[in-house]
């Protein structure tokens, strides 16, 4: 089974949507189906094979077989490397190809899927690669000069991965990059959304000449084939990454099947602070792609700006003139001027419009946007509210549109209590002219925090949850321990058992 796409740029691809097991492509066992849209237009654009409880325990079958029998520790960890690295170079000689097909299924500008999505995954596997054979553990001093004491750090075994749509080529990368760096095998579960692009990545994985069933990937449902993986009995390990409700339900079938072990990478409500002595253009430039970058679509998506009081109203000024540069910006993916495309899906785009309708009924003053873009498709218009309730639902609930929350704060005490009223820490971004107030803010916030940027990920600094925004670090060195079982070994050198 395959879907022939056509790209508005003038490409073409074919992708085979069967579910890939072993190195292969295969129908469901019951032959089941799902449809794939456009959401620039609604259009079906593929029909992919959806996995059931059955194929999901196919799969991790042929993933403890290449865990036992291929790779894990029997693989040269230097040839891991070597392999992610090949499929790096493969994605960079397939970039246009993978960016229009992330394009046409998420709805993402080509220009950035092309320039970052695509670039980003090379990258992943490419450090990632890096470090498959340098992962090493420790030999540890011990008060007794008669044992000698070392760890290594050995792959878990086999990682159910479940990823989102808002990134799904990027997601696909955070996740398997460091669970084969380290010497496991996966079975990753796409987003119902867009599996699109993961499934021509496997075409890559076999052309990279990684052996059969190290890499398994299933489109499917949450309930079902989400569910399957997170209780399977022999699944090692789950990688979740999407709401915070479902991350909770995914830690609680790990708890009550294997208790495999479980990250999570959750939503977020990550706060834009900007200081009065800011440089004002640039902060603007931060919140608006803070929260419009991806079309709102970011766990760390800068949704609630915080301005001190003595820049409030020129801050407003010029984020209400940069709002419309972005309102212009708003189209179809492969629209060069395109910066904002639309929503992944009818189900987010009504979402979105609820929560805009409850900001209006709270009594928030709608500053910008609050309706549809266009008459097709699933796009909405760049929207700011002010004059918010602090317990409003759109002060507090993770809105993952291009919904912008501002108010004022009067010192750093005020603005710290703020910040942190919601369930979340995730990301923040603090903005000052004044290094020391940055720095010192920073370290007081419950989340990873850029100062003067807001949104930049890069593969070398990990990225992850404080509260209920997530347990595990994805990327950087740290990501490898969320991959690696420390085990101790104990040597005896001179010693004489006690009885
Ligand atoms: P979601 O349901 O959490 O989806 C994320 C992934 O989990 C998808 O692959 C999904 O499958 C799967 N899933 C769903 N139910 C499951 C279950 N019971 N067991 C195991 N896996 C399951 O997110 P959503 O419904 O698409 O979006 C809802 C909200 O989540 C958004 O509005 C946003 O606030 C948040 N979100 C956050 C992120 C993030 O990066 N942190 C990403 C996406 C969404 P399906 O493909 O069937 O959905
Ligand atoms: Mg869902």
């Amino acid at each position: 089974m395959s879907a022939n796409l056509s790209f508005n740029n003038g490409g073409k691809s074919t992708v085979q949507t069967g579910l890939f097991i072993n190195n292969k492509f295969q129908p469901a066992l019951d032959g089941k189906t799902f449809g794939v849209v456009n959401p620039a237009t609604g259009e079906e654009i593929a029909q992919v094979s959806e996995a059931s409880a059955k194929d999901i325990d196919v799969a991790v079958k042929a993933a403890r077989k290449a865990y036992d029998e291929v790779w894990g520790e029997r693989t040269p960890a230097a040839q891991r490397g070597k392999l992610l690295m090949k499929l790096a170079d493969l994605v960079e000689k397939h970039n246009d190809e993978l960016a229009s097909i992330e394009s046409l299924d998420n709805g993402k500008a080509f220009s950035i899927a092309s320039s970052f999505d695509v670039p980003s995954v090379a990258a992943n596997l490419r450090y990632f690669g890096g470090w498959a054979d340098k992962n090493t553990g420790q030999t540890i001093e011990v008060d007794s000069s008669a044992d000698f004491h070392y760890t290594r750090h050995e792959p878990i075994g086999v990682c159910g991965q479940i990823i989102p749509w808002n990134f799904p080529i990027l997601m696909f990368a955070w996740k398997i990059a460091p669970a084969l760096a380290t010497g496991n095998t996966v079975v990753l579960k796409t987003a119902e959304q867009t599996p699109l692009s993961a499934l021509k990545m496997a075409e890559l994985i076999v052309e990279a000449g990684f052996p059969p069933g190290v890499v398994n990937i299933v489109s499917g449902f949450g309930p079902v084939a989400g569910a399957a993986i997170s209780a399977h009995m022999d699944i090692d390990k789950v990688a979740f990454t999407g709401s915070t409700l479902v991350g909770r339900n995914v830690m609680k079938a790990a708890a009550s099947s294997n208790l495999k072990k479980v990250t999570l990478e959750l939503g977020g409500k990550s706060p834009v602070i900007v200081f009065g002595d800011a440089d004002l253009d640039q902060a603007v430039g931060w919140a608006a792609f803070g929260i419009y970058f991806n079309h709102g679509q970011c766990c760390c998506a800068g949704s609630r700006v915080f301005v001190e009081e003595s820049a409030y109203d020129e801050f407003m000024q010029k984020l209400s003139a940069k709002v419309k540069q972005v309102q212009g910006m708003v189209g179809d993916a492969f629209d060069k001027n395109t910066f904002q495309g639309p929503q992944v899906s009818q189900l987010q785009f009504d979402r979105i419009m609820a929560h805009i309708e409850s900001g209006k009924k709270d009594g928030a003053t709608l500053v910008s946007g609050g309706a549809r873009h266009g008459d097709k498709g699933y796009f909405i218009e760049p929207t700011i509210f002010t004059d918010v309730k602090p317990d409003a639902k759109i002060a507090q609930e993770e809105i993952f549109g291009p919904v912008l929350v501002v108010s004022k704060f009067t010192d750093e005490a005020d603005l710290l209590k703020k910040a942190h009223d919601t369930m979340y820490g995730l990301a923040a971004s603090v903005h000052t002219l004044n290094i020391k107030k940055g720095i010192s803010v920073a370290h007081k916030l419950k989340a990873g925090t850029g100062i003067n940027q807001h949104n930049q990920l890069t593969p070398q600094v990990p990225f992850g949850g404080y509260k209920a925004s997530g347990i595990g670090r994805e990327m950087g060195q740290y990501a490898l321990t969320n991959y690696t079982n420390v085990k101790a070994v104990h040597l005896a050198l001179d010693k004489q058992a006690p009885i």
